[in-house]
């Protein structure tokens, strides 16, 4: 079985920042993302992987390629006319880096009058002349013309639109996080949570689900539930494999 990046104890194969993506069942196990073969899977992650809310809007590859959820080297937008998008103390915080310190042309939209982020860094974003405060604004359309971004932005609460124009656009509108991927699992899931019975079996034999990744009536999201919720897993797991072994249930060396 060949391994990524693995640190192995007698007992242990510890696979460390390696994101899952694959699982598939065999007659004895699964294969984990093509690399690893397992007899059972436990599930523990947590509320999910998170992704970025995405700009509300459809968009041609053009366009796409123009809008950005993540920052890494904000030079790159030096002297561009740019859209941020958002409310919070990101959209805050991108603003100003960029306008004050990249000479970046910036305009600021928000859905509310309010931000949610620090009064403060609205109070400083108002006070600068490279930045344009658009509030209460929301995105309705988005063209590629003269080689920029032709935003139409509906003032809230009215049929008033009007458009602006930015070389690039970032959308700080948050994160949302979910465990919907493991549908492609064959697991099923309850209101973006996976199914469990009272021994933390999923939908699919095999495979156990653990911690705030799971729901049943009465779950609360606390670290000690899925300490207790691992241990049950832990033993029901071991008595599918060993039905013939008496587990001394109690101990916490199972
Ligand atoms: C602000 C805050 C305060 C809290 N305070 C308390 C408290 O005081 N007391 C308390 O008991 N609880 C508290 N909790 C709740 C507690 O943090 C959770 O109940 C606990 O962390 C859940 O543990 P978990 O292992 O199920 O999930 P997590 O701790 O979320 O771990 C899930 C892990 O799975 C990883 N993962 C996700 N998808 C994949 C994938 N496809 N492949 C590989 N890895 C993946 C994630 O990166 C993450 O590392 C708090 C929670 C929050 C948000």
């Amino acid at each position: 079985m060949e391994q990524l990046k693995t640190a192995t104890t007698d007992k242990t194969t510890f696979v460390l920042d390696h994101r899952v993506s694959s699982i598939q069942k065999q007659d004895s196990g699964f294969i984990v993302d093509d690399e690893f073969w397992v007899k059972s899977i436990i599930i523990a992650t947590g509320t999910g992987s998170f992704a970025p809310k995405k700009f509300p809007l459809q968009l041609d590859t053009g366009a796409a390629a123009r809008i950005h959820y993540f920052i890494k080297n904000p030079q790159e937008f030096a002297n561009q006319t740019i859209g941020v998008f958002g409310g919070g103390d990101s959209a805050l915080d991108w603003a100003l880096e960029l306008a004050e310190q990249t000479g970046t042309q910036v305009g600021l939209i928000h859905r509310r009058n309010e931000f949610r982020g620090l009064e403060s860094s609205a109070q400083r974003l108002q006070n600068l002349k490279n930045v344009e405060v658009l509030t209460p604004y929301l995105p309705k359309s988005i063209a590629i013309r003269n080689n920029q971004l032709d935003v139409g932005l509906k003032l809230v609460g009215s049929t008033e639109l009007i458009h602006k124009h930015f070389d690039q656009i970032i959308v700080a509108y948050g994160f949302r996080s979910n465990n919907s991927f493991v549908k492609k699992w064959g697991v099923n899931i309850s209101n973006s949570q996976i199914a469990v019975t009272s021994e933390m079996k999923t939908s699919v034999p095999g495979i156990y689900a653990i911690g705030d990744a799971v729901t049943y009536p009465g779950r609360v999201p606390v670290i000690g539930l899925g300490f207790g919720e691992a241990q049950i897993a832990v033993t029901a797991i071991m008595r599918s494999l060993f039905p013939e072994k008496t587990l001394t249930i109690h101990s916490t060396s199972i």
